[in-house]
């Protein structure tokens, strides 16, 4: 677990200005939601805490390393994305110790790690399957088990149920919120979706154009919108 720090954080693509200057404390632990419409920079933003991209200005500190210029692998997170990206020609048990082994993590610590993820998961039975015979609930707890095997200090989470049916998708928020009760680990998923946000966030940031409206809990989202648009977001009278 760790904290994360983003103080003045802003992304250009080109000429574009796509993240304005991001300020944003996430506590040790803490479940928070990164929600705003298609577009507004979530996922850029959510990518340079990875460091799947780079960053035009600021920094970003995990626990109390400045990971600016770490590559992705020494940043001790783990992302998990909307498409769940297994390898179709790995087993279960594979796709979740891929990484491991990549690290050369030793035989044993690889199948410890990957029965505890399979145990908490569920997917015990399914370790030996290939990702096309499993249903879509099934892949997505695969993806999570990849992410948990690697024991990180965060979760970046990317829109990883909007790919779910209507009712997986209520199935899986439980779950994940039951996951990180159980792990604790320090979280930050984004979605588009309020009702996502509402009932899963500690705290909710809200994101517009690149900036950030407001940042508090669902029920002080709720209450107190700073503005019409938090307030057309979250879906409460102005
Ligand atoms: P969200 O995840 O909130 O939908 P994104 O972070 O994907 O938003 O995108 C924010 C903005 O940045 C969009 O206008 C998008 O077109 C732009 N953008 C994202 N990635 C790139 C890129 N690699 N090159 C140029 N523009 C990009
Ligand atoms: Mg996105």
């Amino acid at each position: 677990m760790a904290q994360v720090t983003i103080r003045g954080v802003r992304k250009t693509f080109g000429a574009v200005d796509v993240i304005h200057g991001v300020d944003l404390d996430i506590t040790d632990g803490e479940f928070v939601v990164l929600v705003g419409p298609s577009g507004c920079g979530k996922s850029t933003l959510l990518r340079m805490i990875a460091g799947l991209e780079t960053i035009s200005a600021g920094t970003i500190q995990i626990g109390d390393r400045v990971v600016n210029h770490l590559p992705p692998a020494q940043r001790d997170i783990a992302m998990v994305f909307q498409n769940y990206a297994l390898y179709p020609h790995m087993t279960v048990a594979d796709n979740m110790a891929f990484a491991l082994k990549l690290r050369k993590t030793d035989a044993a610590t690889v199948n410890d790690r990957v029965q505890r993820a399979a145990d908490i998961l569920g997917l015990k039975p399914y370790l030996a399957r290939y990702p096309r015979q499993l249903s879509g609930g099934q892949r997505q707890r695969v993806a999570m088990g990849r992410a948990i095997v690697r024991d990180p200090q965060v979760f970046l989470f990317d829109e990883p149920l909007s790919n779910l049916d209507a009712k997986l998708r209520v199935q899986m928020r439980t779950e994940i919120k039951e996951l990180h009760q159980r792990l604790k680990t320090t979280t930050i998923f984004v979605t588009h979706d309020q009702i996502e946000a509402m009932t899963m966030a500690d705290r909710i940031v809200v994101m517009h154009d690149g900036i950030i409206e407001q940042i508090g809990t669902p029920l002080e989202l709720y209450d107190s919108p700073r503005n019409l648009f938090v307030a057309g977001f979250i879906g409460s009278p102005a």
